[in-house]
């Protein structure tokens, strides 16, 4: 039978959703829920997804903003964003015990700051002022030894104290192209300053940046399913607008707005780090009662990068 819905093309990227480290942290919560039975309290978003937040409660996972609300006699896991050495610090203090999510890739950047302050360095830090990761890596140090840099205005504006002991580190989840900006920026005003051979970011946040930059061009418009304090999601969307074409950040399916969608005859989907394929799913299933869906997977890089889970948990 023939149908009146209008043909739409889905480019699927790929890599897309979960990355090695949303996935152990999301297990290390699964997985003490097991051991020591409900409730698990959370300090923080374990990643930045309602959904996966929301599963977790379900299952019994308590999240909170403070050690503090962590009643005592209960475990507790720190976020896979990492936390300032006074958090663990003061659990163990508390004689709490506790499970750090970090992902390895964000312990990286804390123990490259560590070292950056035995060698005297002042660090200059790229990220985003007020992201839990950034403060998780400023709570590395010793307060006034580190400064964060936003942009390449920023990197122009700096006048440290010593300019020839300067460090960079970069967040894990920043737009490759920005960062490469204010790299550049650090190296021409401080030949001497040292850092990653790169920078930081994480092999997630550039793989699916390079895969959404990889279909951009040939598609009228891209989703990009994730949430808005998701600093990789909203990224994936700066990097679609980039390329020429209107993006839009979503939770889940039911935040898109059909009218945007006037005109597309090829539609770009992708999703954040921290977004399960459930919900490509779900937009995929939603988007196909509204148009003649025609799914064409784009494969990118293969991604095998798994991470070990804590000790404690290996040996459940
Ligand atoms: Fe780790 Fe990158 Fe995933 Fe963040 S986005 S949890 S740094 S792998």
């Amino acid at each position: 039978m023939a149908t009146s819905k209008k043909p739409l093309t889905l480019l699927i990227a790929a890599p897309r959703g979960f990355c090695a480290g949303v996935d152990r942290a999301i297990n290390i919560v699964e997985l003490a829920l097991e051991r020591y039975g409900a409730p698990v309290f959370v300090r923080h978003e374990i990643v930045h997804n309602k959904y996966v937040v929301d599963s977790l409660k379900a299952k019994g996972a308590v999240f909170v903003k403070e050690l503090d609300e962590v009643p005592d006699g209960v475990p507790v896991v720190f976020s896979a964003h990492g936390v300032p050495k006074a958090v663990p610090a003061k659990a163990e203090e508390r004689g709490l015990s506790y499970l750090d999510a970090t992902c390895p890739l964000v312990s990286k950047v804390h123990r490259q700051a560590e070292r950056h302050i035995e060698h005297g360095r002042h660090i200059l830090f790229i990220g985003h002022a007020g992201h839990p990761e950034v403060i998780g890596t400023f709570g590395q140090v010793p307060e006034g030894n580190m400064t964060l840099i936003e942009t390449a205005e920023d990197a122009e504006a700096i006048a440290p104290a010593n300019a020839e002991n300067l460090a960079f580190l970069t967040q894990t989840t920043l737009s490759v192209d920005d960062t490469a900006g204010i790299i550049s920026v650090l190296k021409r005003r401080f030949p001497t300053i040292t850092g990653p051979k790169g920078e930081d970011i994480c092999y997630a946040t550039s793989n699916r940046q390079a895969a959404v930059k990889e279909i951009a061009r040939r598609c009228d418009a891209m989703l990009v399913i994730g949430a808005p304090n998701s600093s990789n999601s909203v990224r994936l969307v700066e990097v679609a607008e980039r390329e020429g074409t209107p993006a839009w950040l979503v939770g889940r399916a039911e935040d898109i707005d059909l009218a945007w969608l006037d005109g597309a005859s090829t539609l770009g989907i992708t999703a954040g780090a921290s977004a399960p394929e459930v919900l490509v799913r779900e937009v995929v299933d939603f988007l196909g009662k509204h148009f003649d869906v025609h799914e064409e997977p784009v494969e990118g890089v293969e991604e095998r990068m798994v991470f070990k889970l804590p000790r404690s948990l290996e040996a459940a």
